[in-house]
């Protein structure tokens, strides 16, 4: 039987191995060089009456951890996307060997052109429809970069205190783009809260990667948020000059998480405190369920679990970190934001950006008033 499975179109990624009436076989790409490649996304080209697929080296990636009872995304049209009925079924024991396993997804009437992703895809084209309407707004100035980069600008002058957020340095994780929405649209429907200080946001930072359908590196390999202490990398070099040129005082860079399953941010507890605790209470105070992770842990359990390859955590230099260091430590409030890739639905995922400039909103009345 001749191939089933398409994924040549922007943001598809999967390997096709064999299939038979009942059961298509699939693995991973890029797994051999890039452990992080969790990120799927293709067609099935021909009707199944009932269908199991399996996904061969699932669990070869670093977040193998997160398949266990996950349920991706499927849609008819390519429009309307939701989880599928069944989740994947992947068991594992605490202490087997967890590189053994087949992921399994079993599915009823496929119907020919259905697609199955990770998460919802949020593609360039939907990107860009956005941004035009981001630049229709007089409040907001889009800045284009090279190669499609884009910035969206509110700039009161150079020495005010500056709130900046990015996010899709990881570009398989699309809910972050939800998110991003999600702050765009609330800064400028409350923009007068902000009138004395400058909003700088890169909604999409890594657009090769998801051009290529990568989960965390873009086109080249690389990993955005562990190569902050590289050069040659030209959107961080555009993030860079921000930060260098402007008082960043808040700083937030927006991931989505494979494996966890609550929403959380990760934060740096030394230099959480005075006026950076305040944002931080905010925050956690207007977003339901949402925890809170160091930065930097201490916690000898967690660092076992990363030198025997359970927790998959890379080296390099984060954006957070970046900007701890240039600023300050304690003069900027620098997060991680993870939104659940099992829990959230893309709808949640944008309203929690709207929760966090209204959170970060009323701390800029209460500097004002002070
Ligand atoms: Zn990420």
């Amino acid at each position: 039987m001749g191939k089933c499975i398409e994924s040549n179109f922007e943001g598809g990624s999967i390997e096709y191995i064999e299939n038979d009436d009942k059961k298509i076989s699939l693995s991973l790409e890029h797994l051999e060089k890039d452990k992080t490649n969790h990120w799927f996304n293709f067609k099935v080209e021909k009707d199944f009456e009932d269908l199991v697929i399996n996904i061969e080296n699932a669990h070869l990636t670093g977040f193998w951890r997160g398949w266990e009872g996950y349920a991706p995304y499927i849609s008819k049209d390519g429009v309307r996307f939701e989880r599928t009925v069944n989740p994947f079924n992947y068991k594992y024991e605490e202490n087997d060997d967890y590189r053994m396993g087949t992921l399994s997804l079993e599915l009823n009437n496929v119907g020919k052109g259905t697609q199955l992703a990770w998460y919802k895809p949020y593609t360039i084209k939907d990107y860009e429809k956005y941004m035009e309407k981001v630049d229709s707004r007089s409040e907001f100035n889009v800045v284009n970069h090279k190669k499609g980069f884009k910035t969206v600008e509110y700039i009161s002058s150079q020495e005010a205190e500056t709130l900046m957020f990015i996010g899709r340095q990881h570009p398989g994780e699309t809910m972050s783009s939800f998110f991003m929405e999600g702050i765009i649209n609330k800064c400028i429907e409350i923009i007068d809260k902000f009138k004395n200080k400058n909003i700088i946001i890169a909604p999409f930072v890594n657009m090769s990667g998801a051009i290529a359908g990568k989960q965390r590196t873009d086109i080249d390999g690389v990993d955005y948020n562990r190569a902050w202490n590289r050069g040659d990398i030209p959107n961080i070099n555009v993030l860079k000059t921000y930060i260098k040129n402007y008082n960043v005082t808040v700083f937030g860079d927006i991931h989505g998480d494979e494996v966890d399953k609550d929403d959380f941010m990760y934060v740096n507890p030394e230099t959480t405190v005075g006026k950076n605790r305040k944002i931080c209470e905010s925050i956690v105070g207007n977003i339901e369920g949402l925890k809170l992770k160091p930065m930097l842990t201490k916690n000898q359990a967690i660092k076992n679990a990363i030198a025997n390859g359970k927790v998959y955590i890379p080296n390099g230099q984060t954006a957070s970190r970046f900007v701890e260091e240039n600023n300050g430590f304690e003069d900027v409030f620098g997060f991680i934001y993870e939104i659940s890739a099992h829990s959230t639905e893309p709808k949640e995922a944008y309203k929690q950006g709207e929760k966090l400039i209204e959170a970060i909103s009323l701390n800029m009345d209460e500097e004002l008033q002070g």
